[in-house]
């Protein structure tokens, strides 16, 4: 991985590299800072760059055999440490899961812990770096550098590491093994050994600053410039937040239009129009069709508070506000029980697996009869 596919950075990457240049390279960093803001591309930039052959003054060459090898993961002399999940008479240690880790840092090196156990993990587990994984550290960086002047060791979350592993790394961080370099990844500090940490130089990691990730999310989402705005404004730097906010945005706005348009179907009755909505929204995950009945459900209880003067219509947005000023009369004291109680029945059906689109039909014809009533 290159510095220029670490997005923005540009401050950090240049002292990395100023660092290098001056024979200041600590044999242990803990790089630290929020989740989402590039900590683990930059440890393996850093450590492909000192690798590397053919160096510039900004960046690795990436064609040279060391480059070839650190942009596929598998150098000789790179190894990673990061949590896995525990499995019954297998050793718990990264090696049984370094295939899953290439592919996903391959992917997008921008990823979560839970995003990266969900990957390993098909139900509900915790991750941990397991006692099991210290006679592996000790072993890899007792070995003699195969290609690189360098070894290199990266640790993804520390702070997940057992302490009976944490105590071993602290004795190979008091005699460090020569021509080896240690990167600690670390989304929180404070949950690290203080032992551990007063032996590493600490680096802290700021939020990618906004330019660089708004050009980012453009890119990735094809998104508008205005929404990647104001997205950035409540990212704090952190690709994950701003991933976050794209997708609550597009969710909002799907549910939204298909709030609407089932409102707009039921109350001119058109049974053909609903019947093709209610198989559209059937082909949804279940997950979605939950999140649209409870959508629909808060939006119920907007509406009906807009049309009482309650102060509630401030959660709305402009678009929704603009919909329930000619809509919200329809939410009235004579059928606004009665409509909870369908979203509410529809949200327990499609919890229980009943036949979506049976589910989504049947509530459209019940709206369709209460709809006018006031
Ligand atoms: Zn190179």
């Amino acid at each position: 991985m290159k510095f220029e596919k670490v997005i923005g950075q540009h401050e950090i990457k240049a002292k990395l590299i100023q660092a290098y240049h001056d024979n200041r390279v600590s044999h242990s960093y803990l790089f630290y800072g929020n989740p989402g803001v590039g900590k683990l591309a930059l440890a393996i930039a850093f450590a492909q760059y000192m690798s590397c052959a053919n160096k510039t003054e900004k960046d690795s060459c990436g064609e040279c055999p060391s480059c070839k090898k650190f942009e596929k993961l598998i150098h000789p002399d790179l190894h990673f440490v990061f949590p896995v999940i525990s499995v019954p008479k297998k050793k718990s240690i990264s090696d049984n899961y370094i295939q899953e880790w290439r592919t996903k840092v391959l992917e997008d090196p921008y990823f979560t812990y839970n995003e990266w156990l969900f990957s390993i993990a098909s139900e509900n587990k915790q991750g941990n770096i397991f006692a099991d994984e210290s006679s592996e550290i000790a072993k890899k960086l007792n070995l003699k550098s195969f290609e690189s002047d360098y070894k290199f060791m990266i640790i993804w979350l520390p702070e997940r590491m057992n302490s009976s592993c944490a105590n071993k790394l602290l004795k190979i961080l008091e005699e460090p093994p020569q021509n080896t370099i240690i990167i600690s990844v670390s989304d929180n500090r404070e949950d690290i050994l203080q032992t551990i940490r007063s032996r590493t130089q600490p680096v802290k990691i700021l939020g990618i600053a906004d330019e660089q990730l708004k050009e980012a999310i453009i890119n990735q989402y094809n998104i508008s410039e205005s929404m990647a705005t104001d997205i950035v404004k409540i990212s704090n730097g952190s690709l994950f937040e701003a991933r976050n906010q794209i997708v609550t945005n597009d969710e909002t706005e799907y549910n939204f239009a298909k709030f609407t348009n089932l409102m707009r179907t039921c109350y001119s009755h058109a049974i053909q129009d609903a019947i093709s909505l209610s198989e559209e929204l059937a082909k949804n995950s279940r997950e979605k069709q939950k999140s649209f009945l409870y959508y629909c459900l808060v939006l119920l209880r907007e509406n009906f508070a807009y049309n009482t003067n309650l102060e509630s219509v401030l959660y709305m947005t402009k678009s929704e506000l603009d919909f329930s000023k000619k809509f919200a009369r329809f939410v009235n004291k004579a059928n606004v029980n009665e409509l909870v109680q369908i979203f509410e029945e529809a949200y327990y059906h499609i919890e229980r697996n009943v036949n979506a689109k049976l589910v989504f039909t049947d509530s459209a014809f019940k709206i369709m009869k209460i709809i006018r009533k006031n």
